[in-house]
């Protein structure tokens, strides 16, 4: 990993989401409920504009996968033939003394709390992670039903559907963006285990004796996505294959980011086999094989996945961005102040630029200018306050251009474009500034 890496601790991060309305603790003025958070403002754009990057570059760019939205709450039969009811479990101990509970695996060792030292733990016990509710009046188990634990599940059970309908050909994807629900034993490091959050899915389904290189192809192509489109720096970044396959699987992969805790995984990319659909076609009694129009054959496609959280990519944006940058304070002429600064990736900042006139009296041709830019950006405008305060809020929202009105302007018909990295600035004409813009951040 690079020398200048110098993790940012958790607790910074987290009063940085929480000051600037990034991202805060689920119903906060009740003590919070753990394991669940909210966007605020700054979040939810950052939220959907990596969501938006990932389905353009799964879905839009490509003629050969296609999008589903399905319901939360699926039947129960499809938890059943998912192995999810039997199996999706992990085991838990509690320590005696002070109550706390804990998942097994995550213990260095088993007979020692690790919070309060005691030696008292119980004995493991597994521990069903679905949430489950009930749908209609009577609340009894012929009446349960779960919040989904994984958004790919109605992706096989809708698959002939989808495929019918898209008139698709093998090799083909299917992906799906939507809420996931776990009942996590011990939530934990902000929202990188949270009990609910957003997963962004696709399953391609192919010939088995392509599989393996499609398997290649997939892997690569998510790899791209983080290093290329979002600029995460690939010495931050590591690919652990699985040792230990599922019966179905012929290879599985996790891709890691350094958190700030450790090693974390954002994503995983899975060979499944045929496993999926033929539990659906054992459970449903439906024929989920694949037609080969030409050859007359049948058989169930090999599937290859991808999955990946949406809110652990955005807490690795947020990790890998925030800096505190002394010696840029230092060259403002204050000493002790540091700046704290958001390196957010511009294509999915949440504000990509802020026009910030130097003086009220400024305001009309300021405001035209972020009325023109607004249409094709996240733009923000701001005339409150002096204007180093102004940048320090930008810089700490990760805005990467700040363009600043001033009386000159109206002479030169130019603005002042300051970078928020190299804290550089430069002239541009105002009949230039949204294409400036455009081009830097789209390229
Ligand atoms: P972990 O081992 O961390 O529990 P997993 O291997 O169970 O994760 P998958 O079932 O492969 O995870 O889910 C795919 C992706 O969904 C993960 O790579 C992660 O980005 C995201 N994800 C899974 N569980 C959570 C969670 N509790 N909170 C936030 N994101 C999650």
């Amino acid at each position: 990993m690079s020398e200048d890496y110098n993790p940012v601790s958790m607790d910074k991060l987290v009063s940085l989401c929480k000051r600037r309305g990034l991202i805060f603790q689920s119903s906060e003025i009740y003590g919070g409920i753990n394991g669940f958070w909210d966007y605020g403002p700054y979040g939810v754009a950052l939220r959907r504009a990596v969501e938006q990057l990932w389905w353009r570059h799964m879905v839009e760019d490509r003629e050969n996968v296609e999008g589903l939205d399905s319901t939360i709450i699926c039947h129960p039969r499809v938890w059943e033939a998912s192995g999810h009811l039997e199996q999706f479990s992990d085991a838990m101990v509690d320590c005696r003394q002070c109550k706390k509970r804990y998942r097994l695996d995550q213990l260095d060792n088993p007979d020692l709390c690790p919070d309060c030292g005691a030696g008292e733990m119980t004995a493991p016990r597994e521990f069903n992670l679905m949430m489950k509710t009930f749908v209609g009046p009577v609340f009894d188990e012929d009446h349960a039903a779960y919040l989904r634990a994984e958004t790919c599940q109605p992706i096989f059970v809708n698959y002939e559907l989808v495929r019918n309908a898209s008139r698709q050909k093998l090799p083909f994807g299917i992906a799906q963006i939507g809420k996931a629900f776990r009942n996590e034993i011990n939530p934990r490091f902000f929202t990188f285990r949270s009990r609910e959050f957003v997963q962004m899915e696709m399953e391609f389904f192919c010939r088995d004796d392509e599989a393996m290189q499609w398997y290649d192809y997939w892997r690569e192509q998510r790899w791209r996505f983080y290093t290329e489109l979002l600029g995460v720096p690939a010495d931050r970044l590591r690919i652990q294959d699985h040792e230990n396959l599922a019966h179905y699987a012929r290879a599985a992969l996790d891709i890691e980011f350094a958190f700030p805790f450790g090693w974390g995984e954002i994503e995983g990319v899975h060979h499944r086999g045929t496993w999926d659909l033929t539990r659906h076609e054992e459970y449903s009694g439906r024929d989920m094989r694949y037609l080969d129009q030409e050859s007359g054959e049948r058989f169930h496609p090999t599937v290859v996945e991808t999955s990946c959280g949406l809110d652990r990519i955005c807490l690795m944006l947020l990790a890998n961005g925030y800096a505190e940058d002394l010696a840029e304070t230092k060259k403002a002429g204050k000493q002790e102040d540091v700046r704290v600064v958001l390196r957010l990736p511009p294509r999915v900042a949440p504000v990509q630029a802020a026009v910030l006139p130097l003086s009220r009296k400024l305001a009309v041709p300021a405001r035209a200018l972020f009325d023109q830019i607004r249409r094709r950006l996240r733009v923000e405008y701001d005339e409150t306050g002096s204007i180093g305060k102004r940048y320090r809020r930008q810089d700490e929202i990760g805005t990467p251009y700040c363009i600043t009105y001033d009386f000159d302007s109206e002479n030169d018909h130019s603005v002042t474009i300051r970078h928020r990295d190299r804290m550089s600035q430069e002239r541009v004409a105002v009949s230039r500034v949204a294409a400036w813009l455009e081009e830097k951040i789209t390229g």
